[in-house]
């Protein structure tokens, strides 16, 4: 299964997808941790998405489409992957489904995390990374709003969406997403 998680900065994406991976013994591609290692390893890549990412906005989606694109390109994708934080935007949300298609493969669901926006803020400024300074987050959280909400309606429209609940403990989170993916996998085998 290729699931794609989609949600707000501080939904939980990196600790569920991460967990949900290792549950499916699949690989899970974050695009947030690939481009903190560029940084860390300060290579060109890195150098040019600093500033962004430390803004709080995105990187530009001709960086982030060859980032992933080299990366389905490696094969690691065949059986199924996690995507979290790709993509972001409409357009990168359309390079990956070409992407795919020449691949043979195509996006099995999405899991679009929920949380309210006082929990957001809270998990972020309590997290402390780099980019989760008080100004970063609200920037983050308004980018979200603008240019990635949109991709809720591009996945519904495809049939591809399930909705989980990110608030409460992260077992309970996972428990629906488990529950969200045997539903999709019944729909699928049926
Ligand atoms: P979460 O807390 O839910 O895991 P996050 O806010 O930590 O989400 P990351 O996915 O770690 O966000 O990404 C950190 C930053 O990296 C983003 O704010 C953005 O600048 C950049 N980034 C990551 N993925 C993309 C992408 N697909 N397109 C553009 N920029 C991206
Ligand atoms: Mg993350």
């Amino acid at each position: 299964m290729l699931i794609v998680f989609l949600g707000p900065p501080g939904a939980g994406k990196g600790t569920q997808a991460e967990r949900l991976a290792a549950e499916l013994g699949i690989p899970h591609l974050s695009t947030g941790e690939m481009l903190r290692q560029e940084m860390q390893r300060k290579t060109e890549l890195g150098e040019r998405a600093a500033a962004y990412i430390h803004s709080g906005h995105l990187v530009p989606d001709d960086l982030m489409v060859d980032m992933v694109t080299q990366w389905l390109a490696g094969g690691m994708a065949r059986n199924g992957a996690i995507l979290d934080g790709f993509p972001r935007t409409v357009p990168q949300a359309e390079s990956l489904e070409e992407a795919l298609r020449e691949r043979g493969q195509q996006v099995d669901c999405v899991i679009r995390l929920t949380a309210d926006r006082d929990e957001l803020r809270r998990r972020l400024l309590q997290r402390g990374r780099l980019d989760d300074n008080r100004e970063a987050i609200e920037k983050r959280l308004e980018v979200y709003a603008r240019q990635t909400r949109p991709l809720i309606d591009f996945y519904h429209d495809r049939g591809l969406l399930e909705q989980v609940d990110g608030m409460g403990t992260p077992e309970e989170v996972f428990e629906r997403i488990q529950a969200a993916i045997r539903r999709r996998q019944a729909m699928q085998r049926p």
